[in-house]
């Protein structure tokens, strides 16, 4: 009698295809043609989807015990395609090579007295592959029909759902229980540039958008040609909104024709900008006694204080994550002072200070190159009426009084 081989069936599911998260997993298994599976485990398997996670797991490990058998009932392999991988290839390709794994795999470990007969898998891609002498037969919905993709899906999801339990301890606060990694709605809500994960698929487009958008940044701003460096160089990391808020600089023209220098500077840039009070008053108040301390001193720094809480006030009061300021480019201001100021206002309103001095990268002959080349107004003394040089500036009526 000729010694012919018995055939075998392979069904092969996947499951991930969907979420924003980890790898796709594809499973191959196939019942063992001589050992028939128990009739309450094999009559138990249906569309894994149907099926309670509790009896869904159940099934899982019972599965495994029949496949771990001396004489094995079923067969089954695992293919995992992480997430770089999808990055890298696209998710059809990862779905492939998951299943391709999974067969090569299963291949292993089916008897030697059996031959692959077919390979039925779930879903309407045709995919082919050369490990197969002929090609499976692909067909939508075919989870609840054929008890070997019914397995597989079963597998295949409890399987990744253990492997997502995991991952999910190095996030708590994402908010995993509610959308197991799907494109939810809380899922959306809670994705940042911050909370984007290693195990994150950046290709997907929603999270894409996510990291393309950038985060908010109130950049308080005393003049034109101090705006320019920092403008340019945080234009492309962060969305920046620009706050003229100069409230002490005398005369009020000064104060106008640095503002037009400012606005002039934004436009270019196209950078959005809103102006601050001029509040004069409230200067000499934050001052008193301290008017005839020298400049970078007692006064000055009061001064910085004034304008660094109200920057971070408007932060708070407009949802801005981050602010900042250009006084930090003038080598005649103390940055020490500024940059603890600055955090001090940050703490009192919840947001956040960065310290940048934006001195670096040949600042100075930007700057100056940028004012001359767009005739922008550059002042020579600091603003208020104490600064050195104002005296040149001050009205007639002013300089009798
Ligand atoms: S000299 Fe400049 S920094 Fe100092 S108080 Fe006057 S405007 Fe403010």
């Amino acid at each position: 009698m000729k010694n012919e081989k018995r055939h075998i069936k392979i069904g092969i599911d996947e499951a991930g295809r969907g979420p924003w998260y980890g790898p796709v997993v594809a499973c191959a298994l196939a019942f063992d043609p001589v050992n028939p599976l128990p009739r309450e485990i094999l009559e138990s398997i249906g569309d894994s989807k149907k099926i309670s996670e509790k009896k869904r797991e159940k099934l899982f490990y019972a599965l495994i015990e029949e496949s771990e058998r001396p004489n094995p009932t079923l067969y089954f392999w695992v293919g995992v395609v992480d997430n770089n991988a999808i990055d890298e290839h696209g998710i059809k390709w990862a779905t492939r090579e998951g299943m391709r794994r999974a067969i090569i795999e299963i291949g292993r470990k089916i008897s030697s007295s059996y031959m692959i007969h077919s390979v039925l898998i779930d879903g309407n891609d045709h995919f082919t592959f050369e490990e197969l002498s002929r090609d499976p037969v692909c067909i939508v919905r075919w989870d609840a029909k054929v008890k070997e993709i019914a397995g597989a899906s079963i597998i295949a999801k409890v399987f990744r759902d253990e492997l997502m339990k995991t991952y999910s301890l190095l996030y708590p606060k994402l908010g995993i229980e509610k959308h197991k990694w799907y494109g939810t709605q809380t899922h959306q809500t809670n994705l940042t540039p911050e909370t984007i994960t290693s195990f994150h698929r950046l290709s997907f487009e929603p999270i894409r958008k996510i990291l393309e958008k950038k985060p908010r940044l109130l950049l308080h701003v005393c003049c034109g040609p101090d705006a320019t460096v920092p403008l340019m160089d945080l234009k492309n990391q962060y969305d920046i909104l620009a706050f003229w808020y100069d409230p002490n600089i005398q005369p009020k023209a000064e104060y106008e024709k640095r503002k037009k220098a400012f606005a002039k500077v934004c436009k270019r840039e196209w950078i959005e900008w809103i102006e601050g009070e001029y509040d004069v008053a409230r200067f000499f108040e934050a001052i008193t006694w301290l008017e005839h301390t020298p400049e970078r001193w007692e006064k000055c720094k009061n001064c910085y204080d004034m304008r660094l809480e109200r920057s971070a006030m408007l932060a708070h009061d407009m949802e801005i994550p981050y602010f900042t300021t250009t006084l930090a480019i003038s080598p005649h201001k103390d940055l020490d002072a500024l940059f603890h100021l600055g955090k001090k206002s940050a703490g009192k309103y919840g947001v956040e200070f960065l310290p940048i001095s934006f001195r670096k990268n040949r600042w100075f002959e930007r700057s100056v190159e940028y004012t001359k080349k767009h005739g922008i107004y550059r002042q020579s003394y600091c603003g208020c009426v104490y600064s050195e040089g104002y005296a040149e500036h001050a009205p007639k009526a002013w300089k009798k009084s």
